[in-house]
């Protein structure tokens, strides 16, 4: 019952994690990786009570209560240090709150050893605070999978220098220009053109609409 989105982000995880999902709601993913052995612990942290309890009737559904603990928390606020958690993964939510997420958590000054993300918007957001915070992305992927474009994000402590472009494209969707990256930007840059077309009938070619429309369509050009 994994999405392709999530068995994509699964095949990230390091053997042996102790995982905490952030936002697990029906903990499908963390019940998928103990219930095929890559991992042996695992919290699902959810903010909210009804996916709370989505997860516990999985955990208890799957046979998971103890291996699997379900607990009611804002972001990292779940995950104390006796967890011993190493690998955290924040899936499924738009960027701008998994890096409120991330910031929040940021505040205890505890690295984990693997971050794994799938932004649903604002990629870039994410690989800038990554960037800032002294996390190192080591690799990225672009997947289509139910109608829409995912990215997923893997990061470890370290240091990295990317340019503006690296962050808004991803430096490794740039050196490896898989086929399905290439698929979604030409989309964006198919949108884009057609909303210049439209502001071109409407007169409005001397728009600052336009003029911002252009230099977006260009950006993906240079890179595409
Ligand atoms: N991670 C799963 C996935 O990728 O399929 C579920 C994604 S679901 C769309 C997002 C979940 O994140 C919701 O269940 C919501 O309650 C939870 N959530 C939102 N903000 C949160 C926060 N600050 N801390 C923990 N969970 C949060």
């Amino acid at each position: 019952n994994l999405s392709n989105r999530l068995a994509r982000v699964a095949d990230f995880v390091p053997m042996g994690a102790r995982l905490v999902d952030i936002g697990s709601d029906h903990a499908y993913l963390p019940a998928h990786l103990l219930l095929n052995q890559k991992i042996t612990f695992a919290i699902a942290g959810e903010v909210a009570q009804g996916p709370l309890q989505n997860a516990q009737n999985e955990i208890e559904k799957a046979e998971l209560t103890g291996r699997l603990e379900p607990r009611l928390g804002d972001g990292f606020a779940v995950v104390e240090p006796v967890d011993q958690i190493d690998t955290a993964v924040i899936a499924g939510m738009g960027g701008q709150l998994i890096q409120k997420i991330l910031e929040q958590g940021h505040h205890d000054h505890i690295q984990y050893d693997n971050l794994i993300l799938q932004p649903n918007t604002d990629v870039s957001t994410v690989r800038t605070w990554l960037q800032v915070h002294h996390y190192a992305l080591i690799n990225e992927t672009m997947l289509f999978d139910d109608g829409h474009y995912y990215e997923i994000l893997v990061a470890k402590p370290g240091e990295t220098n990317f340019t503006q472009q690296q962050l808004t494209f991803g430096p490794f969707n740039l050196q490896n220009k898989d086929a399905v990256w290439i698929a979604k930007w030409q989309a964006e840059l198919d949108r884009l053109q057609q909303l210049l077309d439209t502001l071109t009938k409407a007169d409005q070619s001397d728009s600052i609409a336009y003029q911002n429309y252009q230099k977006q369509a260009q950006t993906i050009q240079e890179v595409i």
